[in-house]
């Protein structure tokens, strides 16, 4: 391992490991960036079934698009980062997110 020239990220600023830099972003940045859709698409199927539920109506067939979702933005971290570890990782905190934001909007009610 070289040793470590830290750099700041464009985006959040962080002073991170320049190895781990591409387009001057971080890689939090980069799969931030590269799932954005994905949960944007995320909530919009997670408040569905929030308002199915809410109704007594059936949301599994919403439950498996966003199981099938989930699987889409496990494929895309995997494109993005190759360590197997740091990509479970990212997917962990990219879900993570994703359904707590959900949360916080129920909540605000
Ligand atoms: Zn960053």
């Amino acid at each position: 391992m070289s040793p470590g020239i830290l750099v700041p990220c464009r985006r959040c600023g962080r002073q991170v490991d320049s190895s781990e830099v591409r387009e001057a972003l971080c890689l939090d940045c980069r799969v931030r960036a590269a799932t954005a859709d994905l949960r944007a698409e995320h909530g919009r199927l997670w408040r569905k079934r929030e308002r199915y539920r809410a109704k007594g109506a059936n949301a599994d067939s919403i439950g498996r698009q966003i199981a099938r979702l989930e699987d889409r933005m496990a494929q895309r971290i995997g494109d993005l980062v190759t360590d197997e570890r740091a990509a479970r990782e990212q997917l962990r905190r990219t879900l993570e997110e994703a359904r707590e934001s959900r949360y916080d909007i129920r909540n605000l009610r």
